[in-house]
């Protein structure tokens, strides 16, 4: 210890960089953490909570709406933007303090202040000027939306930051992209009752995703009203007495209240100093790390979104305690970025794991798709027009179930436990001798034949 001033320094108090602050101070290491914004990062602060509390709150629209087949007689409803954000806002404050506390009750110091990297073992803390020796530096500074392309007037927009404290609910709203973002944010404002258009350069949303999930949604927005601009882009955004007029690629003219770019997000790699180190940034400015997360120094590691691995939460918090136990705890542990299960909080939801027909077929060669679609339960007396669908692919050689792709409600809840009997090697004879639960949307992932 005596050349250091702590054993590990973390740049970012995000999902990663907080769980490897508080494992490895669990390994007994003397921990410091800095964090320029809030300690929570994205997730907590800016992305997947707050982003999960719009979704339930643009959901009641439906539960209104499907009351009456049921018997229930609604009154006319009203949605107060100012008090989702407001609670919002609360809950937020609620969780930033228990990440601080639990942070502290392991022994980790917080500095508030940007820290940056000033050789192998330095960090040098831009609020107070102080410098700090550390045996290991972990940086986890994550990512940040981007204002991209650039375009005439692009500062208009607003990004996924914003959107979270806007003061009044945009009546007209311009989505422009069509990743996870776009597609949450179309599906949440949707359902609060603006007018949305999702505007997007290619011919489906969801790049990437199987093909049938990818046509499900886009049938379930339009038939939801979100009106879909595909195969178009934005050239220009004028400021008007109306709003903010969007020139299309078509030459069409549309005026909305805000206009909303999620486009992707870039990692937040600019002036950390790391290529003072020699660490070169790779084409998306992303830090490149081996299968331990290390960097080419060997005393910087990097976690998170700000390695452009897949850029989730849960991977962030895996490869964090990865790292932790890797350095701390004399367990080298690598990360395993197969088979990741994720959920899309679109309204209907998305969930995954592993692969699409498309990719399957490339990778296993041989395959047997199963696919359902239904009417779910609840809609036969709510008269809503929405479908659940359901698909396994299996790998013809050896039986196992190596894609599971669910649209419909709660489709994040299913894939979770879906996702434990394909990280298990399940078999599609192991879904079938699987008993149905019933009367259950998910008994259909046992029942297909
Ligand atoms: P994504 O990379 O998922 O999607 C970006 C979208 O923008 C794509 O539709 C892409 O089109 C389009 N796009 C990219 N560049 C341009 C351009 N120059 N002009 C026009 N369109 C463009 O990014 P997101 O911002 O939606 O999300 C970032 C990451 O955050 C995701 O990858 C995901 O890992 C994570 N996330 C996860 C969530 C969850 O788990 N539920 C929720 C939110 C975010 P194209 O398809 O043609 O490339």
């Amino acid at each position: 210890m005596s050349d250091f001033d702590v054993d590990l320094f973390v740049i970012g108090a995000g999902s990663g960089g907080v769980r490897a602050a508080r494992i490895a101070a669990g390994y007994g290491a003397k921990v410091m953490v800095a964090e320029e914004y809030r300690v929570g990062g994205t997730c907590v602060i800016r992305g997947c909570v707050p982003k999960k509390l719009m979704v339930y709150a643009s959901r009641f629209s439906d539960d209104f709406h499907d009351a009456a087949g049921f018997g229930w007689s609604v009154g006319p409803s009203q949605f107060n933007w100012p008090t989702l954000i407001r609670n919002k806002d609360l809950e937020i404050d609620r969780l930033e303090g228990i990440y601080r506390t639990n942070l502290e009750k392991a022994g980790v110091e917080i500095i508030d202040s940007r820290a940056v990297i000033e050789d192998a073992h330095t960090v040098h803390l831009l609020k107070t000027g102080a410098r700090v020796r550390a045996r290991y530096i972990l940086v986890a500074v994550g990512a940040h939306p981007t204002l991209e392309p650039a375009i005439p007037g692009g500062e208009l927009a607003i990004t996924s930051n914003e959107v979270f404290h806007l003061e009044a609910q945009p009546k007209r709203i311009l989505v422009i992209g069509a990743g996870y973002i776009a597609v949450e944010f179309a599906g949440i404002f949707a359902g609060l009752g603006s007018e949305v258009t999702l505007l997007h350069r290619g011919d489906k949303l969801l790049r990437g995703f199987d093909e049938d999930v990818r046509d499900a949604l886009g049938e379930a927005y339009a038939k939801r009203g979100i009106k879909l601009a595909l195969n178009r882009t934005v050239t220009r955004l004028d400021k008007t007495a109306d709003g903010i007029a969007a020139t299309l690629s078509d030459g069409n003219v549309l005026t909305f209240d805000q206009v909303l770019v999620a486009t992707g997000r870039r990692p937040s790699t600019i002036s950390l100093g790391l290529e003072k180190v020699g660490i070169t940034l790779d084409k998306a400015g992303a830090i490149p790390v081996d299968a331990y997360s290390q960097t080419v120094i060997p005393s910087i590691y990097a976690v998170g979104d700000v390695t452009n691995r897949a850029n989730l939460t849960p991977i962030a918090i895996r490869e964090g305690h990865a790292f932790a136990d890797t350095v701390f705890g004399d367990k080298p542990t690598m990360v395993d970025h197969d088979l990741i299960p994720t959920a899309v909080f679109s309204t209907p939801e998305i969930g995954v794991v592993g692969c699409g027909e498309a990719a399957a077929q490339e990778r296993y060669g041989e395959i047997d798709v199963y696919k359902a679609v239904f009417r779910p339960m609840r809609a036969t007396l709510s008269g809503a027009p929405e479908r659940v669908l359901m698909k396994l692919i299996v790998d013809k050689a050896t039986d196992k179930v190596v894609g599971v792709h669910i649209v419909g409600h709660d489709a994040g809840e299913m894939i979770q436990l879906a996702g434990i009997a394909v990280t298990m090697g399940a078999t599609k004879a192991d879904f079938d001798r699987t008993i149905a639960v019933h009367p259950t949307a998910a008994e259909e992932l046992v029942t297909m034949r």
